[in-house]
C-alpha cells in the first residue's frame, strides 16, 4: 500500500483528520512521513520522535496558496485528494 502524493510537489503525504479543539471542526490535514522529527526524553537528550509535521510547512508548493492576506483560497486546491 503507498501514500497519496502531493499535487504541488509530489511528495508523500499521509491525510489525517485532525479536529479542532475549540470549534470541534474536523479538518483533513495531510502529513509528511519523510520529514524527521525530534522531541527531548526524559534525561535531556534529543531524540527521534514519532511525530508528524504538517505537509504544509514541508511543502516546497506551499507558497502558492499560503498568502493568505491576498485571497481566499481557490475552490479546489493542490491538496485536494483525487
Ligand atoms: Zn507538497
Amino acid at each position: 500500500m503507498s501514500n497519496p502524493r502531493c499535487k504541488g510537489c509530489g511528495r508523500e503525504i499521509i491525510w489525517v483528520e485532525h479536529k479542532n479543539p475549540v470549534t470541534q471542526e474536523i479538518k483533513k490535514v495531510p502529513l509528511d512521513p519523510r520529514a524527521p522529527t525530534y522531541r527531548r526524553n526524559e534525561a535531556g537528550q534529543w531524540i527521534r520522535s514519532d511525530a508528524y509535521v504538517s505537509h504544509f510547512s514541508t511543502c516546497s508548493q506551499a507558497n502558492q496558496f499560503s498568502n493568505s492576506s491576498k485571497s481566499a483560497p481557490p475552490d479546489d486546491p493542490w491538496w485536494n485528494r483525487d
